[in-house]
């Protein structure tokens, strides 16, 4: 099988470490993000120069219904129909607690996280045959809440889980696998955008581990996941937390 797979919100963090790693197992690369141009054609050149790999950047917001049916489409004409899925697009909004949340930024917050993830995975299903496989980036947050901090966030994270197991059992029948991997503290500029870029090196001595992850990490449990070696795998998870 030609392998085509997706990344959404590729331009930077762990969606370009996945990109890297699958480009040198040789898939052809579709990077999706939303603002930062310049950081996905960077990449695609990167990527194209070093692997000789069909490799595309394609500006869309995965939250909006048609700009995905957009995505889907360019792709199909440039690429052709995918056959694997990162769902990896996230956000992270400043730090509070629940008590102070508006209703403006939980559903930012669910749209971005959860709806984009829904539409993407209706949207690959659609073309997968058997053999195919989608991975959702979920959060250890799901698991731990995130109190004080960001509890919308690990509540849209919860609703990963949640639709990478459904999913999964619905499709299981038609050879389609759906896996989830957890993230703990991973460095990347995700943690400015919630309000502390030090975020990481504050909280790893109470990691087991004693520090945060690195994206390559991450990518590397998602390329499992993705592959054939993972051939009996769905509706699982893999957590990549440092032992949280
Ligand atoms: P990041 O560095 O902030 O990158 C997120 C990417 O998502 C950006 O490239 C951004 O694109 C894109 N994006 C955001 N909203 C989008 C939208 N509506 N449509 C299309 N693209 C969109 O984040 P990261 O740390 O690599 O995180 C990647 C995934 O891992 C997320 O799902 C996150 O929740 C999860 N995760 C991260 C950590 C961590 O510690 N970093 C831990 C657990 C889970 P633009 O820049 O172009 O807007």
């Amino acid at each position: 099988m030609n392998r085509i797979a997706l990344i959404t919100g590729g331009g930077r963090g762990i969606g370009t470490a996945t990109a890297r790693h699958l480009a040198r197992q040789g898939y052809q690369l579709c990077i999706n993000y939303r603002h930062d141009r310049g950081s996905a054609e960077a990449l695609v050149a990167e990527i194209r120069a070093q692997h000789s790999v069909p490799c595309i950047a394609v500006q869309a917001d995965v939250s909006v219904e048609a700009e995905v049916m957009r995505l889907f489409d360019e792709m199909d004409l440039r690429l052709g129909p995918i056959t694997h899925l990162v769902n990896n697009a996230g956000i992270l909004q400043p730090q509070m607690r629940v008590l102070e949340m508006s209703a403006e930024r939980i559903n930012k917050t669910l749209t971005t996280n959860v709806t984009s993830y829904f539409l993407c995975c209706r949207e690959a299903v659609r073309r997968m045959v058997p053999g195919c496989a989608i991975v959702n980036v979920s959060s250890a947050a799901a698991r731990l809440g995130s109190a004080g901090e960001y509890v919308d966030y690990a509540a849209s994270k919860g609703a990963i889980d949640v639709l990478t197991k459904g999913l999964s059992l619905e499709v299981a029948a038609q050879g389609i696998r759906v896996n989830g991997v957890r993230p703990g503290f991973i460095h990347t500029d995700m943690h400015a955008d919630g309000g502390e870029p030090g975020r990481v090196e504050r909280v790893k001595g109470n990691i087991p581990l004693l520090r945060g992850g690195q994206p390559a990490e991450v990518a590397a449990a998602i390329a499992w996941l993705l592959s054939d070696e993972a051939s009996y795998a769905t509706g699982t998870f893999i957590d990549v937390a440092g032992g949280r």
